[in-house]
């Protein structure tokens, strides 16, 4: 059933290309941060898009953004599909925005078509995907899930010690936090379509990848307080330095992953700070982070309890303090069989190659998780290339994920 939709894939490139011009940075780059100038006037010219689509617009009090396309049964559960518009400092232009204009296109093609559809649709556009501004990612769909509740909300700032309540205020964005959690059940379905962002589906030759889970990480804040002195004065046996007990810790980290026996068990010391920092000084404190993902939460915690284990063997052995605090400890997602099935299907029927995968990096779907069956189309991305200007998917591609997005929408909403 090839070209059963009618998608222009040209004319979607060349929106992808305006959105792309919102930016803090000089093209080929984007840098489209949070509740910025070119935020606000990025979702401006989105909204217009829904509006000229026929679709209803609603904001939340985030600036999460829905927009409807009514069904024949108003009482039904709508499906969901949708991602983000925000972009890390200097990266390309295909991240999120796919799954934004994708969605545009897809429920442009369903209505060109002339079908009439039980349930509604909506496409949403999630405020903040990115961690950029306030340190912490998904903001949106996290508040949704109701995972990030309206005091810690209150509570987070910016660089410039900035709220999000000032922030998201002078924006417009009114309503109270409370409003912006969803109910369980809210949506019969929820469809993220997305650039894979990792190299998979090109070295295989695949159009289409089908998520069946997706990998969330627990991260680990590790201080280590030693004793600083003189290199020269103080000798070995009366040490108790710093660093190589954090040096220690970060190889037991290594040993955690590895000993739970899959493969996708991750863990990684991204940040590793040490002090004083001088040439002939005793290192006294370090500071790491550690980011343990998995897409089984339980295995991901006992990864985390190893290390957390080993931190306080190492801390005992070489007489140094270690405390280690969760920062985060997100619920990893198994995609739903419902959408899943649906997406296998409509790549089957539209003649694309699809292929089963573990999403590792994560997206606002994973919170979606928490409010009804999701799943995730992914298209590739050249060499797996992401979070870079240099980030691409051909026109071909991307078509191919609009037209598995548009079938699916179209089955789940008959339902
Ligand atoms: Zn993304």
């Amino acid at each position: 059933m090839k070209g059963k939709w009618n998608i222009d894939a040209d004319h979607l490139m060349s929106r992808i290309e305006t959105l792309a011009g919102f930016s803090d940075a000089p093209k080929p780059a984007v840098t489209r941060v949070l509740y910025t100038e070119q935020d606000l006037a990025a979702r401006t010219w989105i909204k217009a898009l829904f509006d000229s689509s026929g679709m209803t617009v609603t904001e939340d009090a985030l600036g999460n953004t829905f927009a409807r396309l009514e069904g024949d049964d108003p009482e039904a559960p709508a499906v969901a599909t949708g991602s983000h518009i925000d972009a890390i400092p200097h990266s390309g232009r295909y991240d999120g925005t796919v799954g934004v204009l994708g969605a545009i296109e897809a429920v442009r093609a369903i209505q060109a078509a002339g079908l009439r559809l039980r349930r509604a649709i909506e496409i949403v556009l999630f405020t903040a995907e990115e961690p950029t501004r306030y340190g912490i990612g998904c903001l949106g769909s996290r508040a949704m899930s109701g995972i990030l509740t309206p005091d810690m909300i209150r509570a987070l700032r910016d660089e410039d010690d900035g709220t999000v309540e000032d922030a998201r205020l002078r924006c417009g964005f009114t309503g109270p936090l409370e409003s912006v959690r969803l109910e369980r059940g809210q949506y019969h379905g929820f469809i993220e379509l997305h650039i894979e962002q990792g190299p998979r589906l090109e070295t295989t030759g695949t159009m289409i990848g089908n998520v069946t889970a997706i990998a969330a990480p627990a991260t680990l804040h590790v201080t280590v307080s030693g004793e600083g002195g003189h290199a020269g004065a103080v000798l070995m046996r009366e040490r108790h330095d710093a660093l190589v007990a954090g040096a220690e810790l970060a190889q037991a980290v290594e040993a955690a992953a590895r000993q739970s026996g899959a493969s996708d068990t991750v863990a990684t010391v991204g940040i590793f700070d040490i002090h004083p920092r001088a040439v002939n000084s005793i290192p006294d404190r370090v500071s790491l982070t550690v980011d343990v993902r998995d897409i089984d939460g339980q295995r991901r915690d006992d990864t985390a309890d190893r290390i957390r284990a080993a931190a306080t063997d190492i801390g005992a052995r070489r007489g140094v303090s270690i405390e280690v605090s969760t920062l985060n400890t997100d619920p990893p997602a198994t995609c739903g069989p419902v959408v899943r099935d649906a997406i296998a299907q409509a790549a089957a029927e539209l003649g694309h190659s699809c292929t089963d995968l573990v999403s590792r990096a994560y997206h606002d779907t994973l919170f979606m998780a928490e409010i009804c069956p999701v799943g995730m189309i992914f298209v590739p991305c050249r060499r797996g290339v992401s979070h870079r200007p240099d980030e691409y998917s051909s026109p071909g591609q991307i078509k191919a994920g609009v037209e598995v997005l548009a079938s699916t929408l179209v089955k789940l909403a008959s339902q």
